[in-house]
């Protein structure tokens, strides 16, 4: 198994095809798909396919697979029709933003109207 790759975590499994999921997206570093359980109309997923815990892990060494994530971010926008209505691009880090996979992970929602500030 590759280093960089956690053994037990949801989001590297399904980006190894070990777990299934709705896929919209996928090229050698990242890889989207629909949230199992939708904030949104449309509601994806949008991950670097390296384990990196959160954005606290962000650094020079990985930043193109954050780079990456938001040129996905725009084809899938383009892809599911929603880029000239509007999008919202949430990252959650930590307890009180709510994190829940400790795999950085980027939400992209549309189909409706958000809130600011969020809640
Ligand atoms: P967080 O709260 O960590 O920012 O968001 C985690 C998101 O991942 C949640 O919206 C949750 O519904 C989604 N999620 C968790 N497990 C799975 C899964 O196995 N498959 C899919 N498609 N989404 C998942
Ligand atoms: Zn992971």
């Amino acid at each position: 198994m590759e280093k960089d790759m956690a053994a037990d975590c949801i989001f590297c499994k399904i980006a190894r095809g070990e777990v299934p999921a709705k896929k919209v997206f996928e090229d050698d570093m990242v890889v989207a798909f629909h949230d199992i359980n939708p904030a949104a109309p449309v509601h994806v997923v949008i991950v670097p396919k390296a384990h990196i815990p959160s954005v606290n892990e962000a650094g020079l060494d990985n930043a193109a697979g954050f780079g990456r994530v938001f040129a996905a971010a725009a084809r899938i926008a383009r892809d599911l029709g929603v880029d000239r209505k509007g999008y919202r691009i949430v990252t959650n880090t930590g307890k009180d933003a709510g994190q829940l996979v400790m795999h950085v992970h980027f939400h992209l929602m549309a189909g409706r109207e958000f809130g600011w500030p969020p809640g």
